[in-house]
């Protein structure tokens, strides 16, 4: 499966249309990535590697916005996908209830 290297004609977030390749590939544009980025979310109750591991997740495109707050993720590996809202997700983590960095992906694309 090749999800991250889909190519997003417009922004997942403001919906303009996306011209430099950078942001073709992470679904969002300067401006909404640089948002994304400095936007504070309550990282308290996760861990550095998680909170990173989320960045990645953002700026890889690798999490979009399927309908209202939920999200599809895809996992590492580029083998499964999970669907992801800012307090459950689908993957193995998430569903034993922990908090897994999709959700913090989530939150903070919601925060933006
Ligand atoms: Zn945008
Ligand atoms: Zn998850």
């Amino acid at each position: 499966m090749q999800t991250t290297t889909h190519q997003h004609d417009n922004c997942l977030r403001c919906g303009r249309t996306l011209t430099s390749v950078k942001s073709r590939a992470t679904g969002y544009g300067p401006k909404c990535a640089t948002k994304i980025r400095r936007t504070p979310t309550d990282l308290t109750d996760y861990k550095p590697h998680q909170v990173a591991s989320a960045r990645e997740l953002i700026e890889d495109g690798a999490i979009v916005l399927l309908r209202s707050v939920v999200f599809v993720s895809v996992s590492t590996d580029g083998t499964e996908t999970y669907k992801t809202a800012p307090n459950v997700c689908t993957c193995p983590a998430g569903l034993k209830g922990s908090r897994c960095y999709h959700q913090l992906a989530a939150r903070m694309l919601l925060a933006a």
